[in-house]
């Protein structure tokens, strides 16, 4: 299916950018490599959508192939599951929820599709799917051939991998994962917020469908969840990582929140490097939930999402985003680094 000049904003969470020159829906494999490799034969910029849930498209559109990854496909077999990339991740975490198996349930509700889950890393609740995915497959571009790349090989990190690294080269087709069945109980809790609603230490298991139940209630009381009447959740999620810092941005950080005689929250990071949280920052250099009295504004649920009110432009939101993005920085000294994919604009 191909459409000329055709609305975006309708296929983000964002509800937000241009129109692309050409939007082809692929609904097989063979369909999304055929519409790739017309794309690039003719020199065609291509833009891979699926959800559309963490993606800000500018107000010019896109001069080139959106294409839309439309395909299906569930596939159990005993603990081992096999997503087609156009499969709806939220309703494919549920379906593993009824088959009583564990590794996926505290990535619920998280909006978009089974085929971008690895190119971020998804993660959630002390839960990512660098934790389970076995395999993807994928159409790579350069190769012109499709390649099947083991966990090893996919360079998963927070909020990041292989396929965010470069992203003109691969095409996600398929992602297989390794589940547990822990006899109706979920993987062990890693997350604090998730141990106390169960009172439970964490490192101990939960019952896997309250578990899947709980992580949807606590992420729709943050906004977390799309509802199109809410537009709090007309969001691309978290708009900023959480900052990682090596040690000497973590001690000047740290001088300036001593100073103000704030603590700061830090989590242990790969390599010496420690984490911190952008909401707090958000919230300490001022920009409370609800921020905002334009078209754009923080979420009045989190203050991590940038929302669009309903009439918003992305240039609109763009300009919120540096606000606070420079406002963090003259407070606290941290950069502030997008979570979304930018198209045709940047911070
Ligand atoms: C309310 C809300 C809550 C969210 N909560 C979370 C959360 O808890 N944790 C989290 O990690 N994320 C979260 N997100 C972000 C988002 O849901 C995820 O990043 C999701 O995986 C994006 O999927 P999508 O299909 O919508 O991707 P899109 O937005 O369509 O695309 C995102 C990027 O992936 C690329 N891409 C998409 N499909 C493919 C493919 N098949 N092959 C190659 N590249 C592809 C696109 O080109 C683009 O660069 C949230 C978003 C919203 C709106």
């Amino acid at each position: 299916m191909e459409e000329l000049d055709a609305p975006l904003a309708p296929l983000t969470t964002l509800r937000l950018g241009g129109p692309a020159r050409r939007l082809v829906t692929a609904h097989t494999d063979d369909e999304v490599i055929a519409a790739v490799r017309a794309a690039d034969a003719a020199g065609e910029p291509l833009l891979v959508l699926g959800g559309g849930s963490n993606l800000v498209i500018g107000d010019a559109g896109f001069p080139g192939t959106a294409l839309r990854i439309a395909t299906t496909g569930f596939a159990l077999d005993g603990t081992a599951l096999e997503l087609a990339a156009g499969e709806v991740w939220a309703d494919a975490v549920a379906r593993t929820i009824e088959a009583g198996l564990a590794g996926v349930e505290f990535l619920a509700g998280i909006p978009g599709s089974a085929g971008a889950t690895p190119v971020q890393n998804v993660g959630a609740y002390g839960q990512e799917v660098a934790q389970t995915i076995t395999e993807v497959v994928a159409y790579d571009r350069r190769a012109d051939e499709v390649v099947t790349l083991p966990n090893a090989a996919c360079a998963f990190s927070y909020r990041h991998s292989r396929f965010k690294a470069d992203p003109e080269r691969y095409v996600v087709l398929r992602v297989r994962f390794a589940l547990e069945d822990a006899a109706g109980r979920s993987t062990p809790v890693r997350y604090a917020e998730v141990a106390k609603h169960f009172g439970v230490a964490t490192d101990e298991r939960v019952d896997l469908r309250e578990a899947h139940a709980a992580v949807l209630g606590l992420r729709a009381g943050k906004g977390m969840v799309l509802d199109p009447a809410d537009h709090d959740t007309w969001s691309a999620g978290s708009f900023f990582t959480n900052p990682v810092l090596d040690p000497e941005q973590y001690a000047a950080f740290l001088a300036l929140a001593t100073e103000r005689e704030l603590t700061a929250p830090a989590y242990p990071a790969p390599d010496g490097h420690t984490k911190t949280s952008a909401a707090w920052l958000i919230d300490r250099a001022g920009f409370a939930k609800g921020y905002g009295s334009g078209p754009a504004t923080l979420s009045g649920k989190h203050t991590l999402a940038l929302t669009n009110r309903g009439a918003a432009t992305t240039e609109d939101l763009l300009a919120l985003a540096r606000e606070i993005r420079d406002g963090v920085r003259a407070a606290f000294g941290v950069e502030l680094v997008n979570e979304p994919v930018m198209v045709g604009v940047s911070l």
